[in-house]
């Protein structure tokens, strides 16, 4: 598919690095056709991640996610699912690699930054909970 969904999680924006991390998504050829900064409530980041519902780290990513502002972005790329997983890097700092965009900016693997898509369907699914159709035009 050509386009993929992210998040600047509340840690990443708190320490400014909103800037930083749309940089790194522009110069590795993602153009962004729709931002938006808001703020989850703590139900609406439960009902974004409810396939996670029942693991031991969902109430923390909740609590988490609905702490402060986020900005959501969809970016568009030839495989733009899989490149962009490939930039952002593994779930944990530690195990990421080199020049992604959780090295450089997660604090840990809980607080880690980005949000990326992991599927086409995913992709559609939550550019639909954050965007309108006349904000995704
Ligand atoms: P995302 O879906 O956010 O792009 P991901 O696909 O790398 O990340 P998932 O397994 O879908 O990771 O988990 C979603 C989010 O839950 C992670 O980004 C992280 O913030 C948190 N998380 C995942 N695994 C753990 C864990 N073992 N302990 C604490 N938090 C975790």
């Amino acid at each position: 598919g050509k386009v993929t969904f992210t998040i600047i999680k509340p840690g990443a924006v708190e320490r400014n690095l909103t800037g930083p991390i749309l940089a790194k998504m522009n110069e590795a050829g993602f153009v962004i056709k729709a931002l938006k900064y808001t703020k989850l409530k703590k139900e609406q980041a439960c009902e974004f991640y409810q396939e996670h519902e029942g693991k031991p780290f969902y109430d923390y990513l909740t609590d988490f996610m609905s702490r402060g502002p986020i900005v959501v972005v969809i970016l568009e790329k030839e495989n733009a699912v899989a490149d962009f997983r490939k930039l952002i890097g593994s779930t944990d700092p530690a195990e990421a690699e080199e020049g992604t965009i959780r090295k450089l900016y997660a604090q840990d693997k809980r607080e880690n930054a980005v949000h990326g898509s992991d599927s086409d369907a995913s992709a559609i699914r939550e550019s639909d909970f954050f965007f309108s159709r006349v904000e995704r035009f």
